[in-house]
């Protein structure tokens, strides 16, 4: 390897732009919901608060992350807090902020009995959520650097050298959308005159209160810009850059390659980049090279990923570090983006096996990872050569174990042909076959796959945990449960039935826990929303299926009616794209595996008798690359790991899969490359339009746009369900037209799951009876 010397008399810095906020025993999470039930008072909560941002800050610090990030806590979303700094409160919103800022801010978050909350989306391509800041031409911004003061003195009192970390202004207006009453076609963008003299403010305040950094989060240039976003972004710094009472600015970019706002931003008046060299934004280094580095300047190089779950490669990132070297006035070294998307620590997993957790690095891990690196890169390799042994023994063990490399496995993957991937049949000609094996009415009734799920569903899980019921117990219930859901789907008069999903405590952990290859964690929770927190699966090695997993409770429901029971599975794009995936194999490596684990169920499935298979996919438009350049290659995988899953089976036997948004005019084309021969999607709230979409892309396959929208605890009323299939029907065909809600009824309660299914059995009987 490359020996690194000392590289300047100056100690390299390690930092992160963020931390997880909730705690080792998710305090924040208690305390918050405690305060929204009124058993936490605000004072309580707030000391709750210091107490997190002290011992957070003390931990990294302990682990030599020598400057520390201030204003990443929050107490529900980072996003949100700015919106409160830039004074950017919605109209209907600002009473309640005005009588009480802290109840005024979970208004916003989450609503009130009369008042609306902010949308909801996701960050990136993250599985966290911000909310969506909403802005018109009449928005006003006015500085409240209050939170932002307030940390950095904080930190700042406790001994650390701090820098706050603010997302920067062009990505907040670009993740901004149009208030209610605003024209959709209105761009936040042309409100960046009026919000960067807020900026300003903020800056100034930062400033006089001891910060000499201050790093502005500018994600959002990642993703594919206009020439005209470019241009403003130029603009936004030239100006923020020039104003004399400021910190020295950091601009941050993560989660993929800078691309063309590289040039923009190396050549702003701001003292330094943060960039991402981890994964496909290792892309940035050629492309730093070739702006002619950043002479003179700050770069904190982002070496260590700050999304995966997994240990750093040392001597591949010296090696980065000492590129960089040349290329910048000095370099720092840190996570690749906030630690927000890890769970904070890995020795905490005591059920997974002590070597393969070696391989793990969670966010205390990775913190100390930076600081290893950022030691290597000022005092040379010699100084950390006891972490490198360490680190390659550890590499080294993963890239050996028999759980990373399964010849069975391997001898698969590699003998898949495209055939596999394509079914004995085009569409056209099995379309006949299933219907004749049906014998379904026209417009056929389905539901989406959950029912409600119980509190004696999920206590009688606890119950099972917790050693309080056997097995045979917990299985008894279930099936009960099951006998429940199929007799009133009869007596409704539903046509394909499903057994519910009772078994299942997550439509993905619950495969994952069953399939050799994945790891599950107790106490990796990560932050999806607010006080939600997921704990997603591990993808450590290669995946087989020792046993079937939906087989038992498949044919046991269908032994219960003669009616048609859907079998119903989650699809390998949606696998991996809630879990945490491996790093030392392309995606679609990984998709395949997961794609020929499951294909073997959907093959034990029809050979039980299943003559409907559905494979559920909501994931996979939130995965889409962000820049557009890499789309078709995403496409091509994980259509082609769809295919592999369900391409097995006999021309009659038919294949659903289930999606649940409507905004999917980007991937029409790859919709109908998963050669599925029904497809149910969200559109009640969006009116049906996804069905004139569909069939203006000429989608020929038979579709079950949503008439309930099961989002919201309102029952669809009869007549409101059969206008909504009539409108379905101008667009597409009766034969090709399914009755089903927008997804399924896990959070949903009995009551209004048996009203809507009856009304929607009913509207699908009356429009029958007009074609
Ligand atoms: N089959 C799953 C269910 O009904 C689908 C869930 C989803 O689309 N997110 O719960
Ligand atoms: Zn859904």
């Amino acid at each position: 390897m490359t020996r690194t010397t000392p590289a300047a008399a100056r100690p390299t810095v390690a930092t992160v732009y963020g931390y997880p906020r909730q705690g080792q025993n998710r305090e924040l999470k208690k305390s918050v919901e405690g305060y929204w039930k009124g058993r936490t008072t605000a004072d309580a909560l707030r000391a709750t608060a210091r107490d997190l941002r002290r011992s957070n800050w003390q931990q990294l610090a302990d682990a030599g992350i020598t400057e520390v990030p201030t204003g990443d806590f929050s107490y529900y979303d980072h996003v949100l807090d700015t919106s409160v700094m830039v004074g950017a409160v919605p109209e209907r919103h600002r009473a309640a902020v005005a009588a009480d800022p802290l109840d005024g801010y979970f208004a916003m978050a989450r609503g009130t009995q009369d008042v609306a909350p902010l949308e909801m989306t996701k960050w990136f391509d993250t599985n966290y959520h911000y909310l969506v800041p909403e802005l018109g031409p009449d928005t006003v911004f006015t500085a409240d650097s209050t939170q932002q003061v307030a940390q950095l003195t904080e930190a700042l009192g406790l001994g650390h050298t701090a820098r706050p970390v603010l997302v920067g202004p062009v990505t907040y207006l670009l993740l901004a959308k149009p208030a209610p009453g605003v024209g959709a076609d209105f761009e936040p963008l042309a409100l960046l005159d009026r919000l960067l003299p807020v900026y300003a403010q903020v800056l100034a305040d930062l400033r006089a209160a001891g910060a000499e950094w201050v790093q502005l989060d500018e994600p959002a240039l990642v993703q594919d810009r206009t020439p005209a976003e470019l241009t403003a972004t130029a603009r936004a710094y030239r100006e923020l850059g020039g104003l004399t009472d400021r910190p020295k600015l950091l601009v941050a970019s993560y989660f993929d390659r800078l691309g063309e706002a590289l040039p923009v931003l190396a050549k702003a008046p701001v003292e330094g980049l943060a960039l991402d060299f981890t994964g496909a934004a290792a892309a940035n280094l050629d492309d730093l090279a070739a702006v002619g580095g950043l002479p003179g300047k700050r770069l904190v190089a982002g070496v260590v990923g700050g999304r995966n779950i997994w240990i750093n490669d040392y001597e591949k990132s010296l090696s980065t570090l000492a590129t960089l070297l040349g290329l910048a006035g000095r370099v720092d070294v840190a996570a690749s983006c906030s630690l927000l998307h890890v769970p904070l620590d890995a020795t905490a997993e005591r059920d997974i096996d002590p070597q393969v957790r070696r391989w793990l690095a969670f966010a205390r891990q990775k913190t100390a990872e930076v600081a290893t690196l950022a030691r290597g890169l000022a005092l040379g390799t010699d100084a950390i050569a006891a972490e490198l042994a360490a680190n390659r023994a550890d590499l080294a063990s993963r890239a050996g174990s028999a759980l990373t490399r399964d010849p069975a496995v391997r001898a698969r993957t590699a003998a898949v042909t495209e055939a596999d991937g394509r079914r004995a049949q085009p569409y056209a000609e099995r379309t006949a076959a299933q219907r004749a094996h049906l014998g379904l009415p026209p417009l056929p009734t389905t539901t989406i796959g959950s029912f409600p799920q119980t509190t004696e569903l999920r206590t009688a899980r606890a119950d099972l945990r917790a050693g309080r019921i056997d097995t045979a117990g917990y299985e008894d219930r279930i099936r009960a449960e099951i006998r429940e859901v199929l007799a009133f789907q009869e007596q409704a008069g539903i046509d394909v039935l499903v057994h519910g999903e009772p078994e299942r405590n997550d439509m993905v952990q619950y495969f994952a826990e069953q399939l050799t290859g994945y790891l599950a964690t107790r106490h990796g929770w990560v932050q999806s929303y607010g006080t939600r927190y997921v704990r997603p699966p591990v993808l450590a090695g290669d995946i087989s299926r020792p046993d079937p997993m939906t087989v038992g409770w498949t044919t046991y429901a269908q032994s219960q009616t003669s009616k048609p029971v859907k079998g119903m599975l989650t699809g390998p794009v949606t696998m991996l794209a809630w879990s945490f995936v491996r790093d030392d194999q392309p995606l679609g490596d990984t998709a395949r595996q997961v794609a020929l684990a499951l294909r073997d169920e959907v093959g034990d499935l029809e050979a039980a008798g299943t003559a409907v298979i559905q494979v559920d996919e909501p994931a996979l438009r939130e995965t889409l690359p962000l820049r557009a350049a890499d789309r078709a290659a995403y496409l091509a995988w994980a259509t082609e790991s769809f295919r592999l899953t369900t391409a097995g089976v006999r021309p009659d036997t038919q294949i659903h899969t289930h999606m649940c948004y409507a905004e999917f005019g980007d991937i029409v084309e790859a919709i109908e490359d998963l050669d599925a021969d029904v497809i149910s999607l969200e559109a009640a709230r969006s009116h049906m339009q996804v069905a004139g979409e569909l069939a203006g892309a000429g989608y020929p396959r038979e579709v079950g746009p949503g008439v309930w929208d099961i989002h919201s605890p309102r029952i669809p009323s009869v007549s409101e369900a059969t206008a909504l299939l009539r409108k379905g029907l101008g667009a597409i065909p009766a034969e090709r037209l399914w009755v089903n809600p927008d997804c399924g009824l896990k959070t949903r309660g009995w009551p209004e799951t048996r009203a809507s299914l009856e009304n929607l059995v009913e509207a699908a009987r009356q429009v029958r009876a007009e074609v």
